[in-house]
């Protein structure tokens, strides 16, 4: 029977396989309590168990292939993080010792605890980081011998398979790889899922959220997936099966001659250079973004640094990244943005200092926190400066609303860079510094702001987000949560104005950047620099090899006063057939 069904694509690209089916039995637990003689040889296996676990992360880390895995292998990372976070261990070995509980039943009530805890939390990042915690004390519950069957139905040996399951972990995504695993539908998941950012950088087409009719799907059906519009299709004709063979063929075809010829084309029709750069949040994935033809990183997340640690990270420890970086770029330009951290996200050593904001998107976080509490901001802020010293680093604020912020944090580094100096330390006098324009009040003051910076960079994901009232992980509302609102372009096209204005350059970094179907229209309201995901590259550098700005200009000035959505979309198809 042909099946049509709907989910969100999270990972782009087609897929044509058979259907398999991963069925999770969580570990079976059973209540037991152990003699009291016997609490420390208890807590010893507890203890061996961490050891094995940790190893066995180890093992998956150094098999890795060399390039491309930057993510990956951050995520391993943050795992052998948690084995080691004293947060998750010591209630459980308090459990152990106080309480004789078995390990294992330790574990399973440490993880409901947690996972109630994750449940009740507001912040999406956060909440889905309990797949993380799940997966942490599965590994665990292995090594003490109680197994969590993750079992895919049985049958013959498929080859390429695409996985039909309720979710995915991330170490099930990198294990199924490498066993023929072609594409995945799942009926949870979420957009900013460690998975979906392994499955794009694995390239592999991934879709999230399928509503109805999972449960129809079979092991003997073919399926089609496309990871671009989310849909699914099951046991389709002959026709209709040549038809996306013949898609899949000029897509991949497409691919690959786009990154042959990466390097040579960062030109429109018109011949106006575009600079295209890539976002990236560790030192590894840069190797694939400079494959892929990026001309540097436009934006560099820091926050990773912060995550997952017992102690805030020194300055020294900045330094060594940033210095590792600044070697890796080899005179790219590189974009490193100050920590956008909140105190909900479980910082350690701020937490205990900044109460938790009730809506924390909102709330002390990113440049309001460095400006109050400089002590947490300052290791970050000297680092960068030095770090400046050895290659073309540029600062940029994030979350920044206004100018008076603006002027407080130039103040800020002017301090820094006073002690720097009595410290007799190198570091560079001259750096650059940027902002992040993604409150709408900073894009309704940008021609105030531009004059006072070096650059700016339009985060479009937090501009969508707070100019619509829209929680960007709440999946209830994504459908509403639309970039093209005319309200955006507006935003978008006044701050870009502004920066001409002042003679400053002007990127957009958010998700919109990496999108090729909205390219020329981002050419269109006069942006000339993105930077995206390094996987989006190639496709957004053909866009741009394949636009004519000033037939372009025209359209996308009607789409700032488009009246409702349907226009909006009729403008954007005129747009990309021009
Ligand atoms: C943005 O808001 O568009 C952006 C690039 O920053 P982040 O996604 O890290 O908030
Ligand atoms: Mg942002």
């Amino acid at each position: 029977m042909t099946l049509l069904l709907n989910g969100s694509g999270v990972s782009r690209g087609i897929a044509i396989g058979q259907v398999r089916v991963l069925h999770e039995i969580q570990p079976q637990v059973r209540r037991k309590k152990i003699i009291a003689s016997k609490r420390d040889a208890e807590v010893r296996r507890f203890r061996k168990a961490l050891k094995l676990a940790e190893a066995e992360l180890e093992r998956a880390k150094s098999q890795l292939p060399r390039s491309g895995s930057g993510t990956i292998s951050a995520i391993l990372d943050s795992h052998v993080g948690m084995l080691h976070d004293a947060a998750l261990v010591e209630p459980i070995e308090n459990l152990i010792s106080e309480h004789l509980f078995s390990s294992e039943w330790a574990l399973a009530q440490q993880r409901d605890q947690l996972l109630a805890m994750f449940e009740s939390i507001d912040d999406t990042y956060i909440k889905q980081r309990a797949t993380d915690i799940e997966e942490t004390i599965a590994r665990l519950l292995k090594h003490l011998g109680s197994r969590r069957r993750r079992t895919t139905s049985t049958g013959k040996a498929v080859d390429k398979f695409i996985l039909v399951s309720k979710n995915l972990a991330p170490s099930d995504l990198i294990y199924q790889e490498q066993r023929g695993l072609i594409g995945a539908i799942t009926t949870e998941g979420s957009p900013l899922s460690h998975t979906t950012i392994i499955a794009k950088d694995l390239e592999i087409p991934l879709i999230i959220r399928v509503q109805y009719g999972m449960q129809l799907l079979e092991e003997a059906d073919r399926l089609i997936i496309d990871g671009g519009t989310g849909m699914v299709l099951a046991n389709a004709d002959p026709l209709a099966q040549k038809s996306f063979k013949g898609m899949q063929r000029t897509a991949r075809q497409r691919r690959r001659e786009i990154v042959r010829r990466k390097v040579r084309t960062n030109k429109s029709l018109d011949q106006s250079k575009i600079e295209i750069f890539a976002n990236i949040a560790s030192v590894e994935e840069y190797n694939q973004a400079r494959k892929l033809g990026a001309e540097g990183v436009g934006l560099y997340r820091t926050e990773s640094l912060f995550l997952n640690r017992e102690e805030l990270p020194t300055e020294e420890e900045h330094l060594r990244t940033y210095r590792r970086l600044v070697t890796k770029v080899k005179g790219a330009p590189l974009v490193l943005r100050t920590m956008d951290v909140w105190s909900s996200r479980r910082l350690p050593g701020i937490e205990q200092v900044v109460p938790r904001s009730a809506q924390p998107a909102l709330g002390l976080r990113a440049i309001r926190l460095c400006l109050r509490h400089p002590e947490f901001f300052r290791p970050q802020l000297n680092a960068i400066l030095r770090a400046a010293h050895y290659g073309p680093v540029a600062m940029l604020l994030p979350m920044v609303s206004g100018v008076q912020e603006v002027r407080e944090m130039l103040q800020m580094i002017d301090m820094a860079k006073a002690d720097l100096k009595r410290q007799r330390r190198v570091f560079d006098q001259n750096i650059r510094v940027g902002v992040m324009i993604e409150v709408p009040s900073a894009a309704v003051s940008a021609s105030l702001i531009a004059p006072l910076v070096d650059f700016m960079a339009i985060g479009s994901n937090d501009l969508t987000q707070y100019t619509l009232a829209m929680d960007r992980d709440d999946a209830n509302i994504q459908p509403l949560l639309d970039p093209l609102n005319p309200a955006i372009l507006q935003l978008i096209h006044e701050t870009v104005k502004a920066a001409n204005h002042s003679g400053i350059p002007v990127s957009l970094c958010g998700e919109m950047a990496g999108e090729p179907a909205y390219t020329r229209l981002l050419l269109g309201l006069g942006l000339r620099q993105l930077s995206m995901h390094p996987t989006s590259i190639p496709d957004v550098k053909h866009a741009v090899t394949q636009t004519d700005i000033a037939a372009v200009t025209r359209l996308s000035r009607a789409m700032r006063r488009a009246a409702n959505p349907r226009k909006t979309q009729q403008l954007l198809d005129k747009i990309n057939s021009l």
